[in-house]
């Protein structure tokens, strides 16, 4: 069909984007949202596609689970959507969830041993 090959090297390339952007520190969906112009719901199609890449590096997608700014509430999940309040102290100051590609030269040395 025409147009898949075009979409395929634009997938790569925005998902080369995203994995520059989640080494290190992470970057929430928001953040990234802002940074690639795409929405959260595109995003996380994009992150499905980009973990089943990094599979066959030998890496992962990792998310720092959200947390309440107030009482230090750590949400047990490991959703990508912050959620809206805290059910501990009702407080909506929640720290977003952060995605992550863990550290691939950390695996790699692990293959080496
Ligand atoms: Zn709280």
């Amino acid at each position: 069909m025409w147009g898949n090959k075009d979409n395929d090297s634009l997938n790569k390339m925005l998902r080369t984007q995203l994995m520059n952007y989640l080494v290190g520190d992470g970057m929430s969906l928001n953040q990234l949202s802002r940074l690639t112009r795409k929405t959260v719901k595109e995003l996380e199609s994009d992150l499905n596609h980009l973990e089943k890449s990094l599979k066959h590096k030998g890496a992962r997608l990792g998310v720092d689970p959200a947390l309440c700014r107030k009482c230090g509430f750590e949400f047990p999940n490991t959703k990508l959507h912050k959620p809206s309040r805290c059910p501990e102290c009702k407080a909506t100051w929640i720290q977003e969830p952060k995605i992550f590609v863990k550290d691939k030269v950390e695996l790699e040395q692990d293959f080496n041993d």
